[in-house]
């Protein structure tokens, strides 16, 4: 059988280097020019949900989250996803998207948000949540799967430019930096920043991962800290990944805002990563060229979908198909002119 070679140790290569070994590829290198986990995979949040708004992503997410339960705690744990409404058209929205998840088979309840201890409720009109879902430690998964990967004979090597080892098939894993081993690839760096707050005392231990609908602000418990995120007002196209400290503050105030026990909670750590978008947000996975196949462009969403992703293209690697469609994410679906939008909701 041909050598493939598995370009980036991310999450994404991490996965597909591993499910090449579970289906009995012989000849599979894992090479990253830097280290296992070192580039957006080390710098996730770690979600994992199920409550997406496309049947596309729900079915990824659907499957991925097999692998997921089977690592279990403390790699992954099922605290849940809870989105939590102030507006009427929000409530709406999130029951709209309910029905379609509900119909793929996605536990989402509607529930009542102030079951959870000292979350403010007073301005919520609806609110549901998946328990399934939750939050997973993004650089110890990877490096799980690197490990069971190398365990099943697969080589990995560090500090390695993947261009520089001879192969048959080059699998392109390299996030943002994906377009300098292909141009033709329409992926744009974008940045994104997190913040970890606390110590903050007493945190309900079943505090799920509270989205809100309308502004995106979210956040999630991480011991005696939180971890708080949000879609920013204005997009940065940029690889300077650079901390916007006046989002610091407008999130911190919005934490003590929904959640007051955590006002005033003192930054620990905030750093910046880098979603590589695509025009429609949109995984590019599949050939690209001889011998070149592509699995890059997750757009912010390639942690928790890595599972699904790996199996299905090491199954198309191997046996030529896969039981996932991938069709809706090939490359030839861009016409080359494709433009990246100016607002995005993610
Ligand atoms: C702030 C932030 C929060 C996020 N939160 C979440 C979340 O909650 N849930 C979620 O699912 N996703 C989240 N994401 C997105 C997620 O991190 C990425 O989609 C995912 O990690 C992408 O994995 P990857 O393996 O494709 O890329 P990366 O992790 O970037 O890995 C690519 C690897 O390729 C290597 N590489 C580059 N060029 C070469 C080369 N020539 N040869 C060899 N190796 C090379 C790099 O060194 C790097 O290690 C977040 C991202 C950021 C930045």
């Amino acid at each position: 059988m041909a050598r493939i070679v598995v370009a980036g140790a991310g999450a994404v290569g991490a996965s597909i280097a591993y499910h090449l070994a579970l289906l009995g590829a012989r000849d599979v290198v894992l090479a990253d020019r830097g280290e296992i986990a070192g580039r957006a995979t080390g710098k996730a949040m770690g979600g994992f949900r199920q409550q997406f708004s496309s049947e596309a992503e729900v079915r990824l997410a659907r499957e991925s989250g097999k692998l997921f339960r089977e690592l279990g705690p403390p790699l992954f744990e099922q605290i849940g996803y809870m989105f939590v409404a102030t507006t009427t058209a929000g409530v709406e929205r999130l029951r709209d998207r309910a029905s379609t998840q509900r119909e793929l088979g996605v536990p989402v309840e509607d529930v009542d948000p102030s079951r959870v201890r000292d979350l403010r409720t007073d301005d919520v009109l609806g609110a549901v949540a998946c328990w399934e879902d939750g939050v997973a430690e993004p650089a110890a998964v990877t490096r799980e799967l690197v490990r069971r990967a190398a365990a099943r004979g697969v080589t990995v090597l560090e500090h390695t430019d993947a261009r520089d080892v001879e192969h048959d098939v080059l699998v392109v894993a390299c996030g943002a930096a994906s377009p300098e081993l292909r141009a033709d690839l329409p992926i744009r760096p974008l940045v994104r920043q997190l913040v970890d707050v606390g110590p903050v005392a007493g945190l309900p231990a079943d505090l799920p991962m509270t989205v809100e609908e309308e502004t995106g602000f979210h956040f999630r418990r991480r011991g005696e800290t939180l971890r708080l995120a949000m879609a920013e007002p204005a997009p940065r196209w940029s690889d300077r990944e650079e901390v916007d400290e006046a989002l610091v503050e407008d999130w911190r105030g919005r934490l003590a805002h929904r959640f007051p026990p955590a006002a005033g909670a003192p930054v620990v750590r905030a750093w910046a990563g880098l979603y590589d978008m695509t025009p429609d947000a949109h995984p590019i996975i599949g050939w690209i060229g001889d011998g070149v196949y592509a699995a890059c462009g997750f757009s912010g969403h390639g942690f928790m979908q890595s599972p699904a992703v790996g199996h299905a293209v090491a199954e198309e690697l191997v046996r030529g198909e896969s039981e996932l469609d991938l069709t809706p994410y090939r490359l030839e679906r861009f016409g080359g002119d494709d433009v990246f939008p100016e607002t995005l909701v993610l």
